[in-house]
């Protein structure tokens, strides 16, 4: 007893925690912590529902949500405020930024619909549409974007609001949009993708304070990069002509800046797929290079999206994916019905990566 009591106190005395997330149980809607893993089926009564039935008998319906994805304080409590007087409590956010409200009666969702609608926020994103946007940190969060990525994914989103709140596409379609040629996640049905066009230019009064010259020169993929001597300083050195503008070199060393109002570009892919669902997954191709960067709305890059889209819709059959569709007609009918044009810059099969490629058995840290 005394043992049990002090491994309790022990317990107790233990620091919290700082890393990781928290058991999601605790937040969950009481019917689904009470039917977790047991349900029995589920469908989708109308756009932006889910209803979800267990072998119990308990229903519960989802409510999804789209946000503006990075929410601020007022954002936040206006919808918690509708949160807690429509609906049971209880909210979740998915991949995606979506909320997702859970409630336990069919007679809630409808004012649960309306309330969120009067606030300015749409319902939808289940099913064969226009899935909410996915983007990666973008100014907000990370040091080294070359665009907005939340800035593309609003002007864009609100373009496709009716594709969002309605369930009409041939089978779900995943944008994603990336705001740097890392691409921590720019891989979707259409991606949208930041891309440099012009090597960096170095500020060589501030490399030898701020970069480690060896860890920049091991990080370029093509071997670009030697360490130099200019005007008396230690400095580095780009040969232009290896140089692929991808900015590996701009994270671990800011003198070596890449971005570029003129020659930082977007472009954008289709085709790729994560999921296992008819057919395999699939990389993404690159079918637009070269559009401008041009906040606030991005105009140029929302109309080839929009262009896609629409092909696809007109031409898929059910149930094709974006790159299942092109995979059947084939990449030069997806050009000529998109009317988009095809350069010699669309082909890189890597056939020619031995040799571009640094190959080095150094080892990289
Ligand atoms: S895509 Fe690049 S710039 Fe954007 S968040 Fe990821 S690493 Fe940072
Ligand atoms: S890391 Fe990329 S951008 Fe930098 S020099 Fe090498 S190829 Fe060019």
């Amino acid at each position: 007893m005394a043992q049990a009591q002090a491994a309790v106190e022990k317990k107790q005395m233990r620091p919290p925690i700082e890393s990781g997330c928290p058991d999601g149980m605790q937040y969950m809607h009481p019917l689904m912590v009470k039917n977790f893993g047991n349900w029995k089926y589920h469908d989708r009564p109308r756009p932006g529902v889910l209803h979800h039935v267990a072998y119990s008998g308990d229903e519960i319906w989802t409510v999804r949500v789209g946000t503006q994805r990075q929410l601020g304080p007022y954002e936040i409590n206006l919808l918690c405020d509708i949160v807690d007087q429509y609906g049971e409590g209880y909210v979740r956010f998915t991949i995606r930024s979506n909320l997702e409200v859970m409630v336990s009666k069919w007679e809630k969702v409808g004012p649960l619909i309306q309330a969120f609608n009067d606030a300015g926020y749409p319902v939808g994103g289940t099913g064969n549409s226009v899935t909410m946007i996915s983007h990666t940190q973008g100014w907000l969060h990370c040091d080294i974007p070359g665009t907005d990525a939340s800035g593309v994914v609003k002007s864009l989103m609100d373009e496709l609001y009716e594709e969002f709140v309605r369930e009409e596409m041939p089978n779900r379609v995943h944008i994603t949009t990336s705001c740097c040629q890392i691409n921590c996640g720019g891989q979707g049905d259409i991606a949208i993708n930041i891309q440099h066009t012009k090597p960096p230019k170095i500020n060589h009064d501030l490399v030898a304070n701020v970069c480690e010259r060896p860890s920049v020169v091991a990080r370029c993929p093509v071997a670009a990069i030697r360490p130099a001597m200019v005007n008396g300083k230690p400095s580095l050195e780009v040969d232009e002509r290896k140089c692929v503008c991808c900015g590996a070199c701009y994270p671990p060393c800011p003198p070596m800046q890449i971005n570029d109002p003129v020659h930082s570009k977007l472009a954008i892919w289709v085709g790729g797929k994560n999921s296992n669902a008819r057919s395999k997954p699939m990389f993404q191709k690159l079918v637009a290079a070269g559009l401008p960067n041009n906040p606030p709305r991005w105009p140029e890059v929302g109309a080839v999206v929009k262009k896609i889209l629409q092909t696809y819709k007109k031409d898929a059959r059910d149930w094709e994916r974006v790159g299942d569709w092109v995979e059947r007609i084939g990449w030069p009918r997806f050009f000529e019905l998109t009317g988009l044009p095809f350069t010699k810059f669309h082909i890189d099969n890597w056939r020619g990566a031995r040799n571009s490629l640094n190959a080095s058995t150094h080892i990289r840290f």
